[in-house]
């Protein structure tokens, strides 16, 4: 069971929402305004936050912007707007997924489950290094210079997906499918929002990127090319220090939450 905030001002709209979610075994609190929405996440705990756009007293951009320090709760907005440019915005501000009004209760529920599932801890016992960038995909922490990153938990699973496939090129497909889900697979903007986000928190210079690298128009890839992989026949060049990847004694690979 997770708790999630819905933050709607449309009264029919909010009723049917909150219904939904309670008979799906979630603990939900439903607000009316922005306001009400900005105190009740300042005083409580939430896994998920649907969050409206055009809300009375406090909009949803607003909410969206003083949550930046936020770190385990997945946001996922709510617009009546359809605009692409809105769910760019949204994207850009720190929200982990993008619902357009009118949407099917599956369609909310199969987002909140994905949102959820990305927030798992990664069953895999398995710390990887490249450069000053440290990630413990069982601990569930990101480490610069030694110094705790906070992620969202979108950033987190997208990190995770490279850093589990470190030193080989993760397409694009495959990133979008793993961590946003079957329907996205095709929605490459999300990913250069996200991949720029990673890369603002953990390159040393972000215009150009040793840690989380551009692999032409294949996909990206953590660090450089794996030892195992070069002269390994396909005639690729050592680009940079290649990723360590240190598995602990108690290492189990499989039932990844994440690629479920
Ligand atoms: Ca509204």
């Amino acid at each position: 069971m997770s708790r999630i905030l819905l933050v709607e001002d449309d009264h029919a709209l909010r009723t049917s929402i909150a219904a939904i979610l309670d008979r799906n075994g979630h603990e939900v609190v439903a607000v009316a305004d922005g306001l009400a929405g900005a105190q009740v996440l300042r005083s409580g705990r939430f896994d998920v936050l649907l969050l409206d756009i055009g809300l009375p007293f406090l909009d949803g951009w607003r909410i969206l912007d003083d949550l930046e320090n936020r770190r385990s709760m997945a946001v996922i907005v709510l617009s009546a707007r359809g605009e692409e440019r809105d769910k760019v915005r949204a994207l850009d501000l720190g929200a982990d997924d993008y619902l357009a009004k009118p949407f099917g209760a599956d369609e909310l529920l199969a987002r909140i489950r994905a949102v959820l599932r990305r927030m798992q801890p990664v069953a895999q016992s398995r710390v990887v290094q490249v450069g000053a960038v440290t990630v413990d995909l069982s601990a569930h922490v990101v480490l610069r210079d030694g110094v705790e990153v906070r992620l969202s938990p979108t950033e987190y699973g997208l990190l995770a997906q490279l850093a589990m496939h470190a030193g080989r090129v993760v397409d694009h497909r495959t990133l979008l499918t793993e961590v946003w889900g079957a329907g996205y697979a095709s929605q490459r903007n999300y990913l250069r929002t996200f991949i720029q986000r990673l890369r603002t928190k953990l390159e040393p210079d972000p215009r150009q990127p040793t840690v989380i690298v551009t692999v032409g128009s294949r996909g990206y890839r953590f660090g450089g090319p794996s030892p195992e992989l070069v002269g390994g026949g396909h005639g690729q060049l050592r680009s940079g220090p290649g990723p360590t990847d240190t598995r602990s004694g108690t290492g189990i690979g499989g039932g990844d939450t994440l690629s479920g």
